[in-house]
């Protein structure tokens, strides 16, 4: 079987398997952050867990633009996914608050495999199994468009993580946040994750990419419906029209 062979296979069956995540996650949250609780075996600290979980994919994507060559178009889309995980892997963990809850080896071990098997798809995808990101890719009007969500969708990110790691840092434990998109949904910062890897993929125009696109859905629709409850069931005077994840709809 040729390396392309196992590509088409293991992307068919990642679109499937993501499926079965959202309606496993639609009945069982995942058992880290404010959903942590006992019975899912030992943990390691929060810091630790992130980098460990986050690390594997832009090692992957740098290793495979090394590795097999990338033109400037694939380049330019490893640059943005090596940017959100230098946030993600490094910045994010070392910021968090020395008291951050631990994260099951479990749920790490998940995110690990996971982020192997995203991180080989794309990067394989960037550097010739999947489009040859030729020239004139530039000047197709639906890569800038997905640029333009990629980046808005970023921005959303930072801001209301930003807003997450304020409240902790006052101390005192869970809050209300406020500001921002918070005005309009109780998880700003999965709206704009899902937004970038959208975008991502728009920009990217491949298989590979709309399938981290929609395992980012997968994983993180149902944790904010989870987060949503919560926050309603928590916090008397929640408002009210606030909704989960998209503004005004859901
Ligand atoms: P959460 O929103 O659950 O928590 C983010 C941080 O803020 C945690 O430190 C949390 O503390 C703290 N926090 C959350 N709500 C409050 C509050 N109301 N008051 C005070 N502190 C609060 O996000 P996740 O931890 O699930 O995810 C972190 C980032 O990683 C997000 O940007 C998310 O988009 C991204 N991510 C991406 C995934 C993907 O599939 N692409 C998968 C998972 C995460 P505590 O941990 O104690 O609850």
């Amino acid at each position: 079987m040729s390396e392309r062979d196992v590509f088409r296979l293991l992307l068919g069956a990642w679109f499937v398997l993501s499926a079965i995540v959202f309606v496993v996650l639609r009945f069982i949250a995942a058992p880290y952050g404010r959903h942590a609780r006992p019975g899912w075996g030992p943990t390691l600290p929060a810091r630790l867990g992130w980098m460990l979980m986050e690390a594997p994919s832009p090692l992957l994507i740098l290793g495979c633009l090394l590795r097999f060559g990338g033109t400037p178009g694939a380049w330019a889309l490893g640059s943005l996914w090596l940017v959100h995980y230098a946030n993600r892997a490094a910045l994010q963990p070392l910021r968090a608050p020395a008291g951050a809850r631990p994260i099951p080896v479990l749920v790490c071990a998940m995110a690990v495999g996971f982020n192997l098997v995203n991180g080989w798809l794309n990067g394989r995808s960037l550097t010739g199994l999947g489009p040859a990101y030729a020239p004139a890719w530039w000047t197709t009007p639906t890569v800038w468009l997905g640029l333009l969500l990629w980046a808005a969708g970023w921005g959303v990110n930072l801001h209301a993580d930003a807003v997450l790691r304020r409240l902790r840092l006052q101390g005192g434990g869970y809050r209300v946040p406020e500001g921002g998109l918070y005005r309009f949904v109780s998880c700003p910062n999965y709206f704009g994750e899902i937004l970038e890897w959208v975008g991502f993929a728009v920009a990217a125009g491949s298989p590979a990419a709309w399938s981290f696109a929609v395992w980012t859905f997968a994983n993180l629709a149902p944790r904010a419906v989870t987060h949503h409850r919560w926050y309603v069931a928590t916090f008397p005077g929640y408002p009210a029209g606030r909704r989960a994840l998209v503004p005004w709809l859901w």
